[in-house]
């Protein structure tokens, strides 16, 4: 379906997805429609504009009943007794935090006395109660040594952080986790416009464009541990998939394994979003032809087709830091050695952005006539109660006002050339100790398959201004097409 099939004035642009838009799953399933595949109950899901299946993950297109692939993945099974369970499963038990539920899974010779999720000691060591079957693995390339070495280097590098907070993490040891992804390859097709502009202030052309285009990414990791935060994950992105290999039990030998808690069915939302990210990136493409271009989001469509999951175990060496009652997590890509997490600022620091965010508001203006006024009514009240002692006193008062606001002016307008030129804080001092950006769409995006592109413009507005000589505007003929 290309955009030309839609009309173009339906805001959402998907007339199935706004109709389903507030009904409840079960409303639909009295008239849904089994799947062509395993017999089961398919269900409209919104994010993906199409009908998913639950049981096996297959997505097919509402009205066609095309498939578009499928986020299902090869199934566990429920353990009953030892007859599931593979000889390496056997090999195996789960690491189980009393405190915040975390689960591990480690080979026979390998021990945990500290949880690296919340660091707690309180752990129940169990048999494995599931079957546990990763189809790919990236092995561990940095060592425990690096990885505490590249991650001390790295939180050196960051600023600002509280007293003591640097010497906490070196006393930290890390823990190797193989944290459980999903890896999605896709095309994802997506309906772009907008209105660009053309020309000067004499004349201007006003086009409505409209853009489809399907493009194939490969790859997308989606962790699917609820204990380690997206976030963390997505900033120790990419890994480099030319080192995935099929899983064989020896690499986990040594080695904590997180077992996943969420399948792709179960986090639609997520790989949808981040794939809509992807589509929206491209607005730079069309926004390039024009002088100016305005994106109109609302029209803004993405779906998804060739769906496919992998499950890969992804190598990251991982910490909890428990700095003051608060607990900070840090990894350490296990492939690249990039580290990455969300460092504390100190709170000195918290005190200096407040001030700066302060001296960057208009407010300040008003330290001016407060400063001027206290100044006047200081030396007319020293004057007038030159000889009263508790006259002085109010007056010592207003005195102490006018310091105050003085102070106040001068951090204002001196003190932001002092943080920003002086001392070079720069101007991202707010978040500059936040999570690295997760990397785009170039890192995903498949160029050994074809992408499509067709653009389409249409002449909206042609905007002719007369001017006098100084340049003022006096007459406008707008022609509609
Ligand atoms: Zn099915
Ligand atoms: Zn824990």
């Amino acid at each position: 379906m290309s955009w030309k099939d839609r009309p173009f004035n339906s805001v959402g642009t998907d007339p199935l997805k706004n109709k389903m838009k507030g009904q409840g799953k079960e409303s639909l399933s009295a008239d849904s429609s089994k799947c062509p595949t395993c017999g089961s109950n398919i269900f409209y899901e919104p994010e993906l504009s199409g009908l998913l299946c639950p049981n096996c993950g297959n997505v097919y297109s509402p009205d066609t009943m095309e498939s578009r692939g499928s986020l299902g993945v090869t199934k566990e099974h429920d353990y009953v007794g030892d007859v599931d369970m593979s000889e390496d499963d056997k090999k195996r038990h789960e690491i189980i935090c009393n405190s915040c539920g975390g689960t591990l899974v480690a080979d026979e010779d390998t021990m945990s006395t500290m949880c690296p999720f919340c660091g707690s000691p309180a752990l129940i060591t169990r048999r494995m109660s599931r079957e546990f079957k990763p189809d790919y693995i990236i092995p561990f390339k940095i060592d425990k040594d690096r990885a505490e070495s590249l991650l001390n280097e790295w939180i050196s590098s960051r600023k600002n952080t509280p007293l003591g907070f640097k010497k906490k993490c070196r006393m930290t040891h890390m823990t190797a986790i193989y944290v459980p992804a999903w890896l999605v390859d896709c095309s994802i097709n997506s309906d772009l416009s907008g209105t660009g502009k053309n020309g000067n202030s004499m004349v201007r052309d006003f086009i409505e464009v409209y853009s489809n285009m399907k493009f194939f990414v490969k790859g997308v990791p989606f962790d699917a541990s609820l204990k380690i935060p997206n976030k963390l994950m997505e900033a120790a992105e990419p890994f480099d998939y030319s080192e995935m290999v099929k899983f064989e039990s020896k690499y986990l030998q040594g080695f904590y394994a997180n077992k996943y808690d969420q399948l792709p069915t179960e986090m639609v939302d997520r790989i949808v979003g981040r794939m809509d990210r992807f589509a929206r990136s491209t607005t730079d493409l069309l926004a390039n032809k024009y002088d100016e271009f305005e994106d109109r989001f609302d029209k803004h469509f993405t779906w998804l087709s060739d769906i496919s999951v992998k499950y890969c175990l992804l190598p990251v060496w991982f910490v909890t830091v428990d700095f003051k009652g608060e607990k900070h997590q840090f990894a350490v890509n296990g492939q690249t050695g990039e580290a990455c997490g969300r460092v504390p600022v100190s709170d000195a620091c918290t005190v200096r952005n407040k001030l700066l965010s302060l001296s960057a508001g208009p407010w300040k203006f008003v330290t001016i006539p407060v400063a001027v006024a206290l100044i006047y009514l200081c030396c007319f009240l020293t004057a007038a109660f030159y000889s009263n002692p508790a006259g002085l006193f109010f007056v010592g008062f207003l005195y102490v006002l006018l310091f105050l606001d003085l102070i106040i002016l001068f951090l204002s307008f001196a003190g932001n050339i002092l943080f920003r030129k002086v001392f070079d804080f720069g101007n991202k001092e707010y978040d500059q100790n936040d999570y690295d950006k997760d990397p785009g769409l170039s890192e995903y995006y498949d160029s050994s398959r074809k992408t499509e592109r067709t653009v389409s413009e249409k002449l909206l507005r042609h905007v002719v201004s007369i001017t006098d000589s100084e340049g003022r505007v006096v007459e406008t003929h707008s022609l509609e097409l």
